[in-house]
């Protein structure tokens, strides 16, 4: 069992950080993927309490379940929707973002059956070649979308994809190709409520993306993706857990799945309660550290599916029961920046594996 804490005040504060880097632009904070693991429904209110005036998912089952859960707001399917859902979207109130002509029709047709005009945004493929229509096809679907009498085209939008490293020429690139987006826009008279680029790395190092909506996600969970220019974020995640066992093992013997790890002398050895069935990758073994009464502990053996093994050997007083920081903790070594070197990937995937599943118990504070 993983106790996840989610600190709410370092949330706020990572979100009033954001509205100081961007204060002309209104807020839409990404909770897709469980508020990447951090609990979408509890982060969800405090945004809104915070001013977002429009929250951000991925597909239509997280924006039902903000439904299910009382939560009136505007939010927007970042991943679409699928012709088949547009019914689905319309009647939960939830705003597609549109890149086909497909779905925009069938969203004009049931906003026409209906007598209502179906709010969306239009997305934009400006150069990462995901989601959105390309420069191709943009004047076409401008076009005959501006003619679409139930829907109100109320964003226009792109994502950048190298928006973390400024000294990629890509994002100035595809702001470039996304004013000439603007420029149709504007010719068709359309007037969008809403032009929104900046994702969290773009909101820290691209003022001009801000336009007047900003897309901040790993921000918000205190890891922004790239040097943060003295900007403060702050950890919002702390991964828990106990030692289950306590033992000294003696000189020579091995510890775990294929004895990886050979104690050189006798050893004070822990079991932590946590493996890779909760988040904690394999790619640990051997390598990653977790804290034990402010200490760090290295991981000896193979991590297993339920559980992790510790050297105490600098912590002589631990014991069966006391608590273990994985994640967190303040400590470098405990960052998910570490955790994500350690085993070849980013903190996002970090978090959205940590936070999930039937044995993780989260706590607010
Ligand atoms: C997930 C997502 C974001 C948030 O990106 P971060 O890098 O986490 O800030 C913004 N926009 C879109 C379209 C996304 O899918």
């Amino acid at each position: 069992m993983l106790n996840v804490r989610i600190d709410l005040a370092a949330f706020r504060h990572n979100l009033n950080a954001v509205k100081a880097l961007a204060p002309n632009a209104a807020i839409l904070p990404v909770i897709k993927a469980d508020g990447y693991g951090h609990g979408m429904i509890l982060l969800a209110r405090e945004a809104l309490k915070c001013g977002a005036p429009m929250l951000g998912v991925g597909v239509l089952e997280e924006g039902r379940a903000l439904r299910r859960d009382k939560i009136a707001s505007p939010a927007l399917l970042l991943d679409g929707i699928f012709p088949e859902e547009a019914a689905e979207a319309v009647k939960y109130r939830l705003t597609p973002v549109v890149f086909s002509l497909e779905v925009a029709k069938e969203l004009n047709r049931i906003g026409k059956k209906e007598g209502k005009k179906i709010a969306v945004h239009l997305k934009f493929d400006t150069g990462m070649s995901r989601l959105g229509f390309t420069l191709n096809e943009a004047t076409e679907a401008v076009a005959l979308i501006a003619k679409m009498k139930n829907l109100s085209v109320e964003g226009i939008m792109t994502h950048l994809a190298s928006s973390g490293d400024p000294q990629s020429p890509q994002t100035d690139h595809q702001l470039r190709r996304f004013e000439m987006v603007l420029e149709l826009v504007k010719k068709t008279g359309l007037k969008p409520l809403y032009i929104h680029t900046a994702n969290s790395a773009a909101i820290l190092h691209y003022k001009y993306a801000h336009h007047n909506m900003v897309r901040p996600g790993i921000a918000l969970y205190g890891a922004p993706p790239s040097e943060t220019k003295g900007v403060e974020f702050k950890p919002v995640m702390t991964v828990a857990s106990r030692l289950i066992s306590v033992k000294e093992i003696s000189q020579g013997e091995g510890i775990g799945y294929n004895a990886t790890y050979v104690t050189p002398r006798k050893k004070k050895v822990g079991v932590v309660l946590g493996g890779y069935a909760d988040g904690v990758n394999r790619l640990l073994s051997n390598r990653g550290v977790f804290l034990v009464h402010g200490k760090p502990v290295p991981i000896i053996g193979n991590v297993c599916m339920d559980m992790v093994m510790v050297d105490l050997s600098r912590v002589p007083s631990a014991a069966p029961g006391d608590e273990v920081i994985l994640l967190g903790g303040g400590t470098d070594e405990t960052s998910a920046q570490h955790w994500a070197d350690l085993t070849g990937t980013i903190p996002y995937e970090i978090f959205c594996r940590l936070g999930v599943g039937p044995r993780v118990q989260r706590v607010y504070k």
